[in-house]
């Protein structure tokens, strides 16, 4: 799917003020950075501005800021790290307002290349309400031009992502997407409307309820849906089976049926556990040892939990995944935050890293299980959006898209 919005490269950022959307939300212990690949992602947007001779101006929230602005969720960690990966100063405008006199007087100060860096945009509460309107025309006021490379925020119409773009407009100015945004549509975009077949998609994670609807688009685009983790006991209650103490959501029993029955009359291949590393319960703390056993799926005792795919399983999964040439998967196959529970996800990590298919990981915690696991580099892309990459499945429109001018 070719995106048909005007991206950095259709723009002339030259001696221009240029206001770029990041995803800077990056997970911080006692004031460090302890990933950085947002940082690493905006790289490419960020440089080709610099080079471009724009005044490049940078704004992104990190955290849920829940309790009002506070020093733990400033970006001043971002804009030192980001200051050694550009090699270049980068001007950090720590003021809580993000927009105002601070931020208008470096602005104006500055010199084609330069970068400067806003605070965290959830500092202004109205970020993420729909009256976000006074904040958007401020953010629009500092640039003449808009570029959103916000990826993992682009699934929300907050106002440093889609309600800026409507005042630069007004003001005869241009919005567009960087780099990583086209990587990111092109990867997810292509693999979902236009996939090299056969098609695999693999589903897990906790719960049937976040993923209904990714569950039906995706069973109508792929030619293999295969479904672990959590969400796969709901589905194999509806088939009959008794599942003991698993997590379930009886509400959604008759989805599930109806899914099964959707795949059956496509002609699609609906993959489910045909056996389960069951325990006596959840594992408290989630790291903790626990003793398991292996039981076929339809074999669950009572009172037992099923808290991982089985190794027949794992070796079902890992076959379909051989002959794909597109692999689609978000959603962890067991409680991998547990070694003794995390086998089933490894055995689907490593057959994606041993495929010759693209294979295209959708964020959260499927990202997390693949960086944890040592099996990143074998990627062909991770997605840095957990809730924008599933909104993208699910055939959602994502705001921050839509908002960027046509071509
Ligand atoms: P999600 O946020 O929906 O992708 O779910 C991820 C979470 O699902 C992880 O924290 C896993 O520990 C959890 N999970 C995966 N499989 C199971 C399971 N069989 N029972 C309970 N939780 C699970």
């Amino acid at each position: 799917m070719g995106l048909n919005k005007k991206s950095v490269d259709d723009i002339n950022a030259k001696g221009k003020r240029v206001l770029v959307r990041c995803d800077f939300n990056v997970p911080l212990k006692n004031g460090e950075i302890t990933d950085e690949t947002r940082i690493v992602a905006a790289l490419p947007t960020i440089n080709k501005l610099i080079k471009d001779g724009g005044k490049v101006i940078l704004c992104s929230h990190l955290g849920k800021v829940k309790n009002g602005p506070n020093e733990g969720e400033s970006l001043a960690p971002v804009a030192k790290r980001l200051s050694e990966k550009l090699g270049k100063e980068v001007n950090f405008i720590s003021d809580y307002n993000v927009t105002g006199e601070a931020a208008t007087a470096a602005v104006e100060a500055m010199n084609e290349g330069d970068v400067v860096l806003l605070q965290n945009t959830r500092f202004r509460g109205k970020e993420e309400t729909k009256n976000g309107e006074e904040f958007s025309k401020e953010l629009a006021d500092l640039a003449d031009l808009y570029v959103c490379d916000a990826f993992g925020s682009s699934h929300r119409a907050h106002a440093s992502v889609e309600g800026v773009t409507k005042f630069i407009t007004e003001k005869g100015g241009e919005n567009a997407v960087g780099y990583l945004m086209q990587k990111e549509i092109d990867f997810l975009g292509n693999a979902v409307e236009n996939p090299v077949r056969p098609f695999v998609a693999i589903l897990g994670g906790a719960k049937v309820a976040d993923k209904l609807n990714v569950i039906n688009n995706l069973l109508e685009k792929c030619d293999t849906l295969i479904i672990g983790g959590g969400m796969a006991f709901t589905f194999l209650k509806a088939k009959g089976y008794e599942i003991g103490n698993s997590l379930v959501d009886d509400e959604k029993l008759d989805y599930c049926k109806e899914m099964m029955a959707k795949a059956e009359s496509l002609g699609k291949k609906l993959l489910l556990p045909i056996d389960t590393t069951i325990a006596d319960g959840f594992p408290n703390p989630i790291d903790a040892e626990i003793a398991v056993e292996v039981v076929d799926a339809d074999k669950i005792p009572a009172g037992k939990e099923g808290l991982d795919i089985g190794t027949k399983t794992a070796e079902l999964f890992a076959d379909a995944v051989k002959s794909a040439k597109t692999v689609v998967w978000n959603g962890p196959m067991g409680v991998f935050e547990n070694p003794t529970l995390a086998k089933g996800t490894i055995a689907v990590a490593k057959a994606l890293a041993e495929t010759e298919a693209t294979t295209i990981i959708g964020g959260g915690d499927s990202a997390a299980a693949v960086n944890q696991l040592g099996f990143a580099d074998k990627m062909s892309h991770i997605s840095t959006g957990g809730g924008a990459s599933l909104e993208f499945l699910e055939g959602k429109e994502l705001p921050g898209v839509v908002a960027a001018d046509d071509k």
